[in-house]
């Protein structure tokens, strides 16, 4: 069986299509609270896994980083800006290093040993922990820690958001995708495009709009 982490945004529910197609074994999803703003994702997460049959779990892992003052557009009230370090506001430090370590603790008694990250490089917003290097750092820092081969696939890290909108279509998913999860910054569920609910003005709106156009016009 393998871990899909799965945050109810487009890229990971995307990343649950690919397992489902190019793994041969069971899948087992999971999400994480800690502490985002949008409880929305949690929902959708859920719904996702429902509707393409895959069990999931939600692990809560309280509000860490608000807990910890370690400020994030993502888990408080702040604007969406570019950082003197060049990062954007919504970066929350350590978070997919800390998802990646809990599937493996979580999936360390299941013996579980794969775990499957939607995570992408391209046309994204810079993270450091979107990007090849880290994956790879990862999966070795976890094999050396359970010492157990611990296999991180991030199968979209080369993946613009075009490419993921075309892969959903041709598993026959654009509507899924479309309808059923969430990626607006600001939580707009009320507004709905050809390429899902949103504000249409966040940066994460406008990168899967842009992506959606380029897929399919
Ligand atoms: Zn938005």
């Amino acid at each position: 069986m393998a871990i899909i982490l799965l945050s109810g945004g487009q890229d990971s529910a995307t990343a649950l299509l690919w397992a489902q197609e190019n793994l041969k074994e069971p899948l087992w999803a999971l999400s994480f609270s800690y502490g985002q703003r949008h409880l929305v994702e949690l929902a959708c997460a859920h719904r996702v896994a429902q509707l393409l049959g895959v069990p999931h779990t939600v692990l809560e892992l309280g509000s860490l980083w608000a807990q910890w003052e370690v400020p994030s557009a993502l888990t408080a009230e702040k604007p969406i800006q570019v950082t003197p370090d060049g990062l954007p506001t919504t970066f929350v430090p350590g978070r997919n290093l800390l998802f990646l370590v809990v599937a493996a603790i979580w999936g360390y008694p299941r013996g579980e040993t794969r775990l499957v990250i939607g995570a992408s490089q391209v046309d994204y917003s810079g993270y450091p922990d979107c990007r090849g290097p880290f994956m790879a750092a990862a999966q070795a820092a976890l094999t050396q820690a359970l010492d157990r081969p611990i296999e991180v696939l991030a199968p979209f890290l080369d993946w613009d958001k075009a490419q993921l909108w075309r892969y959903a279509d041709s598993r026959g998913a654009r509507e899924l995708i479309a309808e059923e999860t969430h990626t607006c910054y600001q939580g707009d569920r009320t507004h709905r495009h050809p390429w899902g609910y949103g504000c249409g003005a966040c940066p994460a709106c406008q990168l899967r709009k842009a992506g959606y156009e380029r897929a399919f016009s």
